[in-house]
This record gives structure tokens, sequence and C-alpha cells, in this order.
């Protein structure tokens, strides 16, 4: 048995024969020309499989004159024009789901199935966009003062960008655009350079549901294209999902050139675990959670709290159980559970973890380093369980985004709820208890923006809104549902009279109802 991931020298294959991703500007597939590009994995394999151009900063200025071109026609279409462009793309991504699926495990490495899975749930932010014409109704109040209307309204920004994470290569840009696009604005999306083909496809086909070119556009780049949509002039409003030291800095640098800015950062999620709770269930809900596209999920649960030392020794043993049962496979494989991480870089990141808790005093429980990993060179790692997980510890406080799960012994509710309300991050958490008032005072006080009872992950519906608390969220906009349709408007308020409602003589002083 190993002690260490040491992961296999990545082979580049002949870089003239590689793949060349493009971007999309104005309506078609635009080749790089800045000369600089980025490796695009297969992490199954370990081997490059394309090249993604790093856009400079005069093809960000194409695409953001593309985008700027196409919103004054576009704003002027009705709601109802703009919801069938959305129905019709709906279709045609349903027809390409299994086509979205292989990209999204070729190039971030999760099973299929999990695939299928996050491109569904990003299908619903567009259904929910479907409905903007009810979405955009404005309010309306009669006789406000005599013979005067006030009526509101929301209106677009312009042109918006989007910057995403590799975790959800096709969910997270559709937690923006569905929205963006629906309410009248003009979007550039610039997805992470790690897993980029998604987003392509997704610009093909919204073409084919009958957007007008210029209206949905995608930047490849890195931080030189996310600064340079940041500093732009002619971009309104930024949406954000990544890592919390680049959301703060991207909030940071976007509202100080005046834009609107939602940024969405990273979490540690504390799952709560009773000694009335089902441990059964609690277990099979906690390893779903923790390993479940290995980690790499911004709702991961990553910190299970076991309430009492009974409690924590029963979740223990059900863990281990369900761990052995995991089998870490290629993701395009039938009975995988788990695929690689995404990258070598980030599997000896998370590997460093491992001798980090072991040092600090954890108990390596099971590591995911050793057991059964796929032969050859993908960025492969097994389920991994620390007990005996201390706040002041390394890995406890840190985000490690992979198949590592820590497991913290407390006395009592109280102390547990403390943890959580007291980590850096607050993005979700879940309690497992039978007991109503526990669950019904958990839900009321801690201090997280989302919160499952005896639901592991509780990422919600597309109707609702998705966003953490603390140092996981920010700007004053969660995104998609109701609050996306806020952050992607402004609203218009406009009284009004006509002559017989207008009273004769200049009067300087306000005008009040007494
Ligand atoms: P990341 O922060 O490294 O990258 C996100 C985006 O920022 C990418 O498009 C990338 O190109 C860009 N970027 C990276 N470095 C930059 C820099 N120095 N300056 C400007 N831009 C830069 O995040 P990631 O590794 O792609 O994704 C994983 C992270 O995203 C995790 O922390 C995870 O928790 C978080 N995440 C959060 C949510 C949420 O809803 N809160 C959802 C998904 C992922």
């Amino acid at each position: 048995m190993s002690s260490t991931v040491v992961a296999p020298e990545v082979k580049s294959t002949e870089s003239s024969k590689l793949r060349e991703i493009t971007h999309w500007i104005g309506g078609q597939k635009v080749a790089g020309e800045s000369g600089r590009f980025g490796d695009v994995y297969n992490p199954a394999t370990g081997h490059v499989q394309a090249k993604v151009p790093l856009a400079s900063g005069a093809e960000l200025n194409k695409a953001v004159a593309a985008a700027k071109a196409a919103f004054p026609s576009w704003s002027a279409q009705p709601p109802l024009r703009r919801a069938r462009v959305m129905f019709r793309f709906r279709e045609l991504f349903e027809q390409n789901m299994d086509r979205f699926a292989e990209i999204i495990t070729s190039e971030h490495g999760k099973v299929f199935s999990d695939a299928k899975g996050e491109a569904t749930r990003g299908l619903e932010v567009v259904e929910f966009a479907t409905g903007i014409p009810h979405l955009l109704k404005g309010e309306f109040s009669e006789q406000v003062g005599p013979d005067i209307d006030t009526w509101s309204m929301r209106q677009p920004l312009g042109v918006v960008a989007g910057i995403t994470p590799f975790n959800f290569p096709a969910m997270v840009p559709m937690w923006m655009f569905p929205i963006a696009l629906a309410c009248g604005n003009t979007f550039i999306l610039k997805p992470s350079e790690r897993d980029p083909s998604a987003s392509v496809l997704i610009a093909e086909l919204l073409k084919e549901a009958g957007l007008p070119d210029g209206v949905f556009n995608v930047l490849h780049g890195d931080k030189e294209s996310v600064d340079g949509l940041l500093e732009h002039p002619d971009i309104k409003a930024v949406s954000f999902v990544g890592s919390t030291p680049i959301a703060e800095y991207v909030y940071a640098k976007g509202t100080s050139h005046g834009k609107r800015v939602q940024a969405l950062g990273g979490a540690k999620n504390h799952m709560i675990v009773m000694p009335d709770a089902d441990m059964d269930q609690a277990a099979d809900a906690l390893v779903g959670a923790a390993y479940g596209s290995a980690g790499e999920r911004c709702m991961a649960i990553s910190v299970a709290v076991a309430v009492g030392n009974e409690t924590a020794d029963a979740l223990r043993a059900k863990v281990i159980e369900r761990i052995d049962k995991l089998k870490v496979l290629p993701g395009m494989e039938k009975n995988s559970d788990m695929g690689p991480l995404v990258t070598k870089i980030h599997l000896n990141r998370v590997a460093g973890y491992l001798e980090t808790g072991t040092k600090e005093g954890a108990e390596l429980v099971v590591d995911g380093r050793k057991g059964a990993l796929p032969k050859g060179e993908g960025f492969f790692m097994g389920a991994t369980l620390f007990d005996h997980v201390k706040p002041e510890m390394l890995i406890y406080k840190e985000e490690i985004f992979g198949p590592v799960l820590g497991l913290v012994r407390t006395n009592n509710f109280k102390t547990a709820m403390e943890l959580i309300n007291e980590h850096e991050f607050g993005n979700g958490t879940s309690i497992f208890t039978r007991d109503g008032d526990t669950a019904r005072e958990f839900a009321h006080s801690v201090q997280v923006g989302m919160v499952g009872v005896n639901v592991p992950i509780p990422v919600p519906m597309a109707f609702h809104s998705f966003g953490g608390w603390k140092r996981s969220l920010f700007g004053d906009h969660s995104i998609y549902g109701p609050e996306g349709v806020r952050f992607y408007t402004r609203i218009k308020t406009i009284t009004a009279r006509w002559p017989t409602g207008i009273r004769a003589g200049v009067d300087t002083t306000m005008p009040t109802l007494g």
C-alpha cells in the first residue's frame, strides 16, 4: 500500500494534432488569435485531449462589441419572444443530453449519470426562464395622489458577463444566462479553461433555437480575460462562481469599476447527525454527499458532526461499510461511483491534505490513495475518511474540494451548531434527526444560506434562488430564481398624471396628501 499519491507525468501529444476549441463571438465559432492556449485534459486517462485559446484584450473587445450591438434589438423583443427561444433551446438541449454528458465526463471526469444530472438541474433554470413574461410583470398603484398613478417595471442592464468554475461546466453557466437573456440582456460567458467545450455546444444550440447573433458569446480565457471583463466599461454586471479568494477579488474589482457583481465562493458544508437519526439513512446520505463527483461540488458535505460518541462510532462504522463498496472508475464506465479529480495538480493538492491531517493529529481511517484505483495515468483517488477532526486543524478550516470527509465529535447540539456558525463559510448545511424541535431550531438559527433537514445537499430548485452566506457569497443577490431576475434587471418607477389631474399654479413645496 502506498502512502502518497504520486500522480504520473501527463503526456502531452503533439500540440499540432490536438483539437482546438474555439471562442463563440457574434453567432459563430472564432479561432483564438492570441497565440496563448491552455491544455484540456481527459482526467480519466491523464492525457491532454484539446487546447483552449486564452483570449487577448482585442478578442475580448470583439466579444463585448458583438454583445453591445445585439442589445438594442434583443432587449426590445417582447419577453414572450425571448421566452420562446428558451422553449426551443430546452428541447434541443434535451435532445443533446447524452452529448453534453459525454463532453462533461471527458473533460471534468465525473460519472456520466452525474453529468446528466448536472445538465438536467441546469435545464430547470431554462424552464424557469420560459416564464419570463410573468416574472417581468411590474407593480401598479392607481391613485397614489389625486388622478396620479404609479407603476414600476424591470428593465435589462445591457451586456452582462458570467465567469464559471470547472466543477459544473454546464449547470453553472445555466444558472446565469437563461435568466439574463430572458430578461433582455446580452451575455458573455467566460467558462473554466479546464472544461470549456460544453459552453460552445450551448452556444450552437442557442443559435439553432433562434437566438440572434451576438446575444450570447463564449470567450475562453484565464485571469487576463477575467480582468478585462471586470474593467470593461460596456459590461454592466458580472456573475461569478468559483473559489472564495477569486470571488472576493472579482467582487472588489468589479464593483470598483461600477458594476453590479454577484460572486459565489467556496464552502465547507457540515452535516449534523443527532443521536435520534436513522443511522442507515444518515450514512447513505453522507457518503453520497461527501464522495459524489469525487467531492468536487460546492454543496458536497465535507464535515460530519456527530453528536455524542455513540453516534460517532455508529456513523463511522456505517460510512466505512459504504466506502468499501464505492467503485472508483472512469466516469464513462457503467458501474462507476466516482471518477477522477479534474487535474493532476488538484489531485496532488488534495493528497497533500491527507499528509496535513495526519500531521495535525486527525485519525486517517480510510486512505483514498490506497485500495482499488484504475491503473494508468488518470487522476484517481478514492474516498477518504478522517475521524477526530478538530476545529483548529487546516483540514477542518480549509475547503479541500476532493473526496475527503472529516468526522468531528461533539457532546451536544448547541456545540455542533456553534461550529457551523463560527466557520468562515456558510454555503450549505444539513441536519439528520427525527426531532422536529431540533430541526426547527437548526433551520431558524444556523448562519448558512441553504439548509437541509434530512436532506444532505439542499440545492434549491430553479424557482427558488441559490446562495450561501458569509464568505461563500459576495454581493447582495443569490443566483437564479427570483433573485436572478432582480440581479439582471433594474427597476424603473413611473409616476404619471394627465392634464385634467394637474392643478393650476406653481407649488414649491413637497406634495403631500395631508
Ligand atoms: P476558481 O476560482 O479557480 O476559478 C473560477 C473562475 O475564475 C474560472 O473561470 C477561472 O478561469 C477564473 N480564475 C481563476 N483564477 C483567477 C484569477 N487569479 N483571477 C481571475 N480569474 C481567475 O474555481 P474552480 O477551481 O474552477 O472551481 C472550484 C471552486 O468553485 C470551489 O471553491 C467551489 O466551492 C467553488 N464553487 C462554488 C459554487 C457556489 O455556488 N458557491 C459552485 C460551484 C463551485
